[in-house]
């Protein structure tokens, strides 16, 4: 999967002044998904406990993940299924294309699946001549589109319903369908139309897991739309892309994780469809395909796993962390350049991707640390940012000014006289930028910030000096 055009900045600031993209992030928001899951919290007085359980099934399964993928590999087999490791996205896509081609495939179904994303799955099987369909409805417009998904549970949250109409009567009217258009339902049924006609004609389906069961080698979707179930009964082959990190011990393990997930996600207390699959079809099935694949993806989890970014791999893509995120609320997910927006994406994509690719995502965050209240697994995003920010600049890749500015810094606190002999001088400095008004419009070295919004200047004394009046008079 490529990065998107320009820098993170670059994309920012566009996505600052794109008001219908603004008028969406506000209803996801303000409205939407943060409402509804702290209303399904409100009504579960169990979440915190299920988080903690959440958390500890995913670092028991982290620290033994060799033991547990052996496990699903060999219960895969005794089903009937075959397993391959793809060590990066290269070898995946491989796998997934030469699979199709073994299949004699011409069109393939793909559910909603991101690591089908990160991998490329798509542009792969499209390259290699194969017709590829998207059958998840978010999913589906953003293809119409040629759009990458901007959101990990809603990935067309950025198109309105004008759009979509639009996108739908310049792709449907060629397909012989016209529909009314004039609604959401009436949009709905007619890209039900489109997708019933695909999931008869396609010859392979791809899908995503939300789990998998290492006790029976089984695999968990949950979907709003049932497009994942048809997805992989329908077709005759059905190839599964996950990563490493996705399996659980039990299905009981699975089902304290889905609890959290659907809370977390949609604020349902399941989701609509959840389906575990086990094998491809047995003799007396009345469907299911012949052949089942599972492609186990590793692309720099085995390294997060090694090392302090261990507990990223607790993730299990619920989507809540970018809802309750100021920067994702202000900007969307497109300008974070890849698969992964918000809280969680500023942490995998410099470690999927590079840490010298992504210089300016670890720094777009303000640390106020309501991803990591919200997120059903406790992970430490503030704390893995802070860590993305040390590796930077230890490895060079943060900006010259910002540098030399920490240098400059760490010199002077590390030094109270100097410390406090100079913050006095710097105080009145701001004071006298900002003038009568005592609000500063432009900055030396901060442009960024004064850009947008104005800096108020500080008024009157320093803390440290009102402080030491008070204690000299307290004596
Ligand atoms: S980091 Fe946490 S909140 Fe964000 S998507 Fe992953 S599990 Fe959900």
């Amino acid at each position: 999967m490529h990065s998107a055009a320009g820098t993170f900045k670059q994309r920012a600031s566009i996505a600052l002044k794109d008001v219908t993209l603004q008028a969406s992030l506000g209803k996801l928001t303000r409205e939407g998904l943060v409402v509804r899951r702290a209303k399904a919290v409100s009504e579960f007085p169990e979440f915190e406990a299920l988080r903690e359980e959440g958390r500890r099934i995913k670092d028991h399964v982290l620290a033994h993940l060799d033991f547990y993928l052996e496990r699903y590999e060999a219960e895969v087999k005794r089903a009937g299924g075959q397993v391959h490791w793809a060590r990066d996205a290269e070898e995946a896509r491989a796998i997934v294309v030469g699979l199709c081609r073994a299949a004699n495939a011409k069109t393939v179904a793909r559910g909603k699946s991101m690591v089908g994303e990160e991998i490329g799955v798509a542009d792969a099987l499209e390259e290699a001549g194969n017709h590829v369909v998207e059958t998840d409805l978010g999913e589906y417009i953003i293809q119409l589109a040629h759009e990458r998904p901007s959101h990990i549970i809603v990935p067309a949250v950025h198109k309105t319903r004008a759009q979509v109409a639009d996108l739908f009567k310049s792709a449907h009217l060629e397909l012989g369908i016209d529909g009314a258009r004039d609604s959401i339902a009436s949009l709905v049924d007619e890209a039900r139309r489109v997708l019933r006609e695909q999931f008869f004609r396609a010859d392979v389906g791809i899908t995503g897991a939300n789990f998998l069961i290492a006790e029976s080698g089984s695999h968990i979707i949950v979907t709003n739309e049932g497009n994942g179930d048809l997805t992989s009964t329908l077709p005759r082959v059905h190839i599964v892309t996950a990563g490493i990190e996705r399996v659980v011990p039990t299905l009981e393990d699975a089902s304290a994780l889905l609890r959290l997930l659907a809370r977390s996600a949609t604020g349902q207390p399941t989701e609509t469809y959840t389906t575990v699959t086990t094998g491809p079809r047995r003799a007396g099935d009345l469907d299911g395909p012949s052949e089942y694949h599972v492609v186990l993806v590793d692309n720099g989890r085995s390294k997060m796993l090694g090392g302090e970014f261990r507990p990223m791999l607790r993730c299990i893509r619920c989507g809540a962390c970018m809802n309750h995120c100021p920067v994702y609320a202000s900007i969307g997910g497109h300008a974070y350049g890849w698969v992964y927006p918000g809280p969680m994406g500023a942490v995998l994509t410099p470690l999927i991707v590079g840490l010298d690719k992504n210089r300016d995502l670890p720094n777009a965050c303000t640390l106020n640390g309501r991803c990591e209240d919200v997120c059903p697994v406790r992970i430490p995003l503030p704390d893995l940012l802070r860590k993305i920010r040390n590796l930077q600049f230890e490895r060079g890749f943060a900006p010259p000014a910002l540098r030399w500015g920490l240098k400059a810094w760490a010199f002077v606190v590390q030094r109270p006289r100097l410390y406090h002999a100079l913050t006095p001088i710097g105080a009145r400095l701001l004071a006298l930028l900002g003038g009568r008004r005592g609000r500063i419009a432009s900055l030396p070295l901060a442009g960024g910030w004064t850009q947008v919004r104005d800096l108020p200047a500080p008024q009157g004394r320093t803390f440290m000096a009102i402080w030491k009046d008070r204690d000299r008079a307290s004596q």
